[in-house]
C-alpha cells in the first residue's frame, strides 16, 4: 500500500509514503526531496552551491 505524497522538487520523480515510510525526504521550504536526490545531496555535501538556476538576467 502506497500513498502519493508529492513530487521531488529536483527531479520531479513521485514521492511515495509506503506502509507509512516516506520515500523521500522533507526540505526546509518544504520541497519533497527524492530518495535518490536525497543520496546525491549527501554526497555532495561536501560542495555548498548557493543561488542555483532560477537566476534569469534582468535586461530593460
Ligand atoms: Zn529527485
Amino acid at each position: 500500500m502506497q500513498e502519493l505524497v508529492g513530487y521531488c522538487a529536483q527531479c520531479g520523480t513521485e514521492v511515495y509514503c509506503r506502509g507509512g515510510f516516506l520515500e523521500g525526504s522533507m526540505g526546509k521550504d518544504g520541497k519533497l526531496i527524492c530518495i535518490a536526490c536525497g543520496n546525491q545531496e549527501d554526497q555532495e555535501h561536501d560542495e555548498r552551491q548557493s543561488g542555483q538556476s532560477s537566476h534569469e538576467k534582468d535586461r530593460s
